[in-house]
């Protein structure tokens, strides 16, 4: 497909009326003289928090957070790729296209990437034909049946049978050649079927295109090792970006805001056969940067499932601190020994409700790590230092004394202990998402305040990118000073700002304040780090005093 011109997407966005789009999905009303509002259209809600603002054609939802411009609503709602709705909205406000011509390179790798896809859909198409209209087929339905995973679930998930052979030849039937099979995933080195006789899981993208298979052992002179063996990493395949089932679960994880996280294949199966939504599956214990990535556009909210034997592992715990990082909020459900969520799914939806806050779980977890009290108790009061104060931070509390008997002075010295750690040198302190939470929302008013006041725009060029903890901040603020190229992700924070700006009526007396405010954040911060070198902390001083008599003279 050629590249449309950049004139022409800016002809297109010009000329797209954005209440008009909008409406064709909720109704809306003015609420003021430069924005309208009506209910989401990406979450169940009775009173309105959707807005719009008709001229900056930008949208942002206070309840759910998803926002973007014209073209990401249209990407949104129709569930296009970026090309796709450019063309949508050209047709809608008639608009005629010019295309790019493209590099004869670029053409030559969008058609290998093509021809790959299109294999690994025939593949698939060729893997369900032998699960389901042969004979080979018939002991592995059985398999399925026992396992009572129903026909229609398992061929909405496109599950088929390898037989071990006869794939190579269908694919050069069909025109591939043998280099290309081998790309895909689908040859072994010798030129023959990869996949041994097993059952077929699909991996899709999040668009639902398949890029590779994980495939299961099912006899037991199988050549492969291993029960579960994947398409090996290749041009289109990389098991670290797949979440399995996000193409099915997608709509539900926006809507519900939250998305269910287990360990296997077929757990994503039976619960959504069991009616419990919206599940996807890890590919492995730990989660990864960009499967975090993936789900953070759809939701904050985690709840992760591990069997008892991951659930301490260092791999599992990572991915869960990773997840902590980015600002998930993670729930966690450790089910008990030998207990797979696809061996009662019934009884699932209740386990998710018992699920335990990360805090205490892992105060639970370094509790019963370990026979030593000592160490239980300096790991899980390093655990607690770092979370600021909250019911689930006063549950971890409570587990601790309980198990380990503490003494009354103890607990109120750890009841405080956030206080304690301000005093003692630890970096890490800046890392904890709630500590950061207060700070990153400082910053995030900030940004507001000058989107909706630019007058602003010299003062925030007076700050560095060092002021701002949040990368997409520090980009953000490069864009309001130097200007430059948008990506999807600061579109969608120039919507969430600017709708911000108008509701909380941040005027530019509050803007200067928030400047400074931000600015004696970092004083104090660096006088803590770098308190001993006197003369820097004399400078760093005088600073803090001229920001602090500036703020008192706004008054
Ligand atoms: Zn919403």
């Amino acid at each position: 497909m050629p590249r449309i011109k950049d004139e022409s997407k800016d002809a297109v966005i010009a000329a797209a009326d954005m209440v008009d789009v909008v409406s064709a999905r909720t109704a809306l009303r003015r609420a003021s003289s430069a924005r309208y509002s009506g209910r989401c259209p990406f979450h169940e809600e009775r009173t309105p928090s959707f807005s719009v603002d008709p001229v900056g054609k930008l949208y942002y939802c206070f309840g759910c957070g998803k926002g973007g411009d014209v073209v990401r609503f249209v990407q949104e709602t129709e569930n296009l790729d970026f090309v796709g709705a450019i063309e949508w909205l050209a047709e809608r406000f008639r608009v005629p296209l010019e295309y790019d011509e493209s590099s004869p390179r670029e053409d030559a790798a969008r058609q290998r990437r093509e021809r790959l896809t299109a294999l690994l859909e025939q593949a698939t198409a060729y893997f369900e034909r032998m699960l389901w209209e042969t004979e080979a087929g018939a002991p592995v339905r059985e398999y399925l049946a026992g396992r009572a995973l129903r026909e229609e679930t398992t061929r909405e998930f496109r599950l088929g049978l390898s037989r071990g052979t006869g794939l190579v030849a269908k694919a050069r039937e069909r025109g591939f050649d043998v280099e290309e099979v081998k790309a895909a995933g689908l040859a072994n080195a010798r030129g023959n079927d990869y996949f041994p006789f097993r059952l077929m899981f699909p991996l899709a993208d999040a668009r639902g295109r398949v890029v590779g298979f994980q495939a299961r052992k099912l006899r037991d002179d199988d050549p492969l090792r291993g029960k579960y063996v994947n398409t090996p990493e290749g041009e289109l395949f990389k098991k670290g970006n797949v979440l399995y089932g996000l193409h099915l679960a997608r709509t539900a994880v926006a809507k519900q805001d939250r998305a269910i996280v287990v360990e296997g294949n077929t757990d994503v199966i039976a619960l959504r056969q069991a009616g419990v939504e919206p599940v996807v599956a890890s590919m492995g214990t730990a989660l990864t940067e960009s499967q975090l990535r993936e789900l953070g556009r759809l939701t904050k909210r985690l709840f992760l499932c591990f069997d008892a034997d991951a659930a301490g592992q260092e791999a599992t715990l990572r991915g869960m601190e990773l997840a902590i990082r980015q600002g998930f909020d993670v729930r966690v459900v450790a089910l008990p020994k030998g207990e797979d969520p696809a061996d009662a799914p019934d009884s699932f939806a209740g386990r998710l409700g018992a699920a335990e806050s990360y805090v205490y779980y892992r105060v639970r977890i370094e509790l019963e790590r370990t026979d030593d009290r000592q160490e239980a108790f300096i790991r899980a009061r390093e655990i607690l230092a770092r979370t600021e104060d909250s019911p689930e931070r006063q549950d971890a509390l409570r587990l601790l004394a309980d198990r380990l008997d503490l003494p009354r002075e103890t607990l109120a010295g750890l009841a405080s202990a956030r206080a304690g750690a301000a005093a003692t040198p630890a970096p890490a302190d800046d890392a904890t998402p709630r500590v950061l939470g207060a700070g990153m929302q400082r910053e995030r008013d900030l940004l507001a305040a000058i989107v909706g006041n630019p007058s602003l725009v010299p003062e925030l060029a007076a700050l560095t990118p060092d002021h701002f903890d949040d990368p997409v901040h520090r980009r953000f603020r490069d864009l309001l000073v130097h200007g430059g190229d948008e990506d999807a992700e600061l579109v969608a924070l120039r919507a969430e700002l600017g709708a911000r700006a108008e509701r909380d009526e941040i005027d530019e007396r509050m803007g200067r304040e928030l400047v400074l405010r931000v600015h004696e954040q970092k004083l104090r911060r660096d006088l803590k780090l770098g308190g001993s070198d006197l003369v820097r902390a004399t400078a760093l001083q005088a600073q803090l005093a001229k920001v602090r008599s500036a703020l008192a003279e706004l008054g």
